[in-house]
């Protein structure tokens, strides 16, 4: 199946110059959405994960299901000040400024293998620092998976070390 198709890119959103990726039309389509779900768990199949992680707000979208699918729990991370129990904080650098992430203190357990998953990979900016969360708890990162990669911004470099694997190039 063409995923690819199924991505609508708007230009200048959300400023201008940003050619944005709109995820939608793909979840509009029960057989493209469910066809990405059974294809991110044929990816997980040989990594035997006990959890899989993923940041707000579309790594929520393809996290849940695929956790469903591969019968195990979601972690969700967040941004400061959502998550209502005790928290890690991860810093992360913008184009301009900072940002962090949260996760729940107990979320991972010591020598959990996870599985990160997210929409997309720009400059890998929020999965390096959704990895260091997990690691700072203990959890071994074994693999992190998008439905997009931007090749052109890099983001592969900025995961080095890490099984990164994703459905859609541009
Ligand atoms: P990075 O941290 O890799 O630079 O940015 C990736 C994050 O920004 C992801 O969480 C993703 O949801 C969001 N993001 C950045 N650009 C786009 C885009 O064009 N389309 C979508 N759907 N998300 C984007």
């Amino acid at each position: 199946m063409d995923l690819k198709e199924k991505i609508r890119v708007i230009p200048d959103f959300p400023e201008k110059g940003v050619r944005f990726k709109d995820i939608t039309p793909l979840l509009q389509d029960k057989n493209a959405f469910k066809y990405t779900i059974d294809k991110m768990k044929e990816l997980a199949e040989s990594l035997n994960a006990d959890v899989v992680v993923g940041p707000e707000a579309r790594g929520f979208i393809f996290g849940t299901p695929l956790s469903y699918a591969m019968n195990v729990g979601f972690v969700p991370v967040r941004k400061p000040g959502k998550l209502p129990a005790e928290v890690i904080r991860q810093e992360y650098s913008l184009e301009y400024g900072k940002d962090s992430l949260e996760m729940h203190k107990d979320a991972i357990k010591p020598g959990q293998r996870v599985v990160i998953i997210d929409d997309l990979l720009a400059t890998g900016g929020t999965l390096l620092s959704t990895a260091k969360l997990v690691e700072k708890l203990g959890g071994e990162v074994v693999g992190i998976f998008f439905l997009i990669e931007l090749t052109y911004l890099k983001g592969r470099d900025t995961l080095k070390g890490y099984n990164v694997e994703s459905l859609i190039k541009f």
